[in-house]
């Protein structure tokens, strides 16, 4: 018989999200608007403490919808960080825009503040720039909003991997002028498939809302004077996300657990280290994430394939963007104009460790010993 699978990031159910589908049910809210959705924006809103937020079917339309608020189109850079999920930029090429990618720096491996400086200089002002936080761990945003004050340029916030982490006590997603979530099938909390646009301006959710609804105008006929989207989400999986909601911070604590059980666990192997974390921030460590060190002969294959034949799931670091043969064009721009990336290197040596809040502590031992035994522990 096969071993059961360890997941590396499975959803959670806790049968709040059935209560709140049923309600859906039961008072025939079957459809892409309904109280379910308006009670999810404003309790996404009172848990991150942004103004206003809008639902949508998920983090890919949110951040499409964003570049659309901010009159991104053919031509318009955009800045953004290689070492990302590609689903951060594909709305970049939706909208014929050009992503210029940025090296992450080391200590977060986020978009490093010195590359995003010599982007600048390189290219002038570009229409946005967009940050990520990776892993769940917050980006350093003081030194990223400055540079993007100085210069006037909204900062969108791709915090698909975040929610629930904060920086200096705020959540991540409120710093910028529009931020997103997602509520994919392995994120924090799911809804099966969602995302949410968030900002202190009302006219930007609005327009969110109004561009998902296939842009019609208030007219009684059905006019349209732009160009829509059917991005909205549906009452019956912002039931699922209220259901879940309720359970973020208890979701957030177990990710916290699970990394600090592999960092106290991988201590005495100099060979290896976590995924860093931002002394400013309380990252949610959606995913906890190992990186070996440089020049040891044991590679994050190896160690993946140890898991993997133990039916353990694993993941590589996501690939650089710069480094993907469809972004192939685009320009990538390092800290100090070097050859040298963190972003390639982190991906060379770096892996993705099984962080499902379900893992028992057989699973998290198991998964301890077999990383361990690669070292010869
Ligand atoms: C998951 C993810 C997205 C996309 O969200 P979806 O809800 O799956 O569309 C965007 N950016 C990052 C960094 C992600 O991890």
């Amino acid at each position: 018989m096969e071993r059961k699978r360890i997941y590396l990031s499975s959803p959670t159910m806790h049968g709040d999200e059935q209560k709140f589908v049923k309600e859906a049910f039961d008072t025939n809210w079957v459809a892409p608007l309904g109280p379910n959705v308006n009670a999810l924006e404003k309790e996404m809103t009172t848990y991150t403490g942004a103004a206003y937020a809008s639902a949508l079917s998920a983090g890919t339309a949110a951040i499409h919808l964003a570049l659309r608020i901010l009159g991104i189109g053919e031509g318009d850079i955009v800045f953004v960080p290689s070492l990302t999920f590609s689903a951060t930029c594909n709305p970049i090429i939706y909208e014929n825009a050009t992503p210029v990618f940025i090296d992450s720096e080391e200590d977060t491996w986020n978009m490093s503040p010195q590359a995003l400086e010599r982007a600048f200089e390189k290219y002038g002002t570009p229409k946005a720039v967009m940050v990520v936080h990776l892993y769940g761990t917050p980006a350093k945003l003081d030194e990223i909003m400055e540079i993007c004050k100085k210069r006037n340029v909204p900062l969108i916030e791709d915090a698909a991997e975040s929610l629930s982490s904060t920086y200096k006590g705020k959540h991540t997603g409120t710093f910028g002028k529009i931020g997103i979530y997602s509520f994919n099938g392995n994120k924090i909390i799911t809804t099966s498939g969602g995302g949410m646009l968030v900002s202190d301006e009302e006219e930007i959710t609005q327009k969110a809302t109004f561009l998902a609804t296939q842009a019609r105008d208030a007219a009684r006929h059905y006019q349209h004077s732009q160009i829509g989207y059917n991005y909205r989400m549906s009452n019956i999986t912002a039931g699922i996300g209220r259901g879940q909601l309720l359970h973020l911070e208890e979701h957030k604590a177990l990710k916290q657990k699970i990394y600090k059980q592999y960092k106290e666990a991988f201590k005495d192997i100099e060979e290896l280290s976590m995924n860093p974390l931002n002394k400013d921030g309380d990252a949610n460590n959606w995913l906890s994430c190992l990186l070996i060190k440089e020049g040891c002969k044991i590679t994050s294959d190896i160690i993946m394939d140890a898991l993997q034949e133990l039916n353990i799931e694993t993941r590589p670091i996501w690939k650089p963007m710069h480094l993907q043969p469809v972004f192939a064009e685009y320009d990538f721009i390092t800290a100090d104009g070097s050859e040298y990336s963190v972003a390639e290197d982190v991906f060379n040596r770096g892996l993705c460790l099984p962080s499902d809040i379900k893992n028992t502590d057989d699973d998290m031992e198991l998964i301890i010993a077999t990383v361990r035994k690669c070292f010869d522990r």
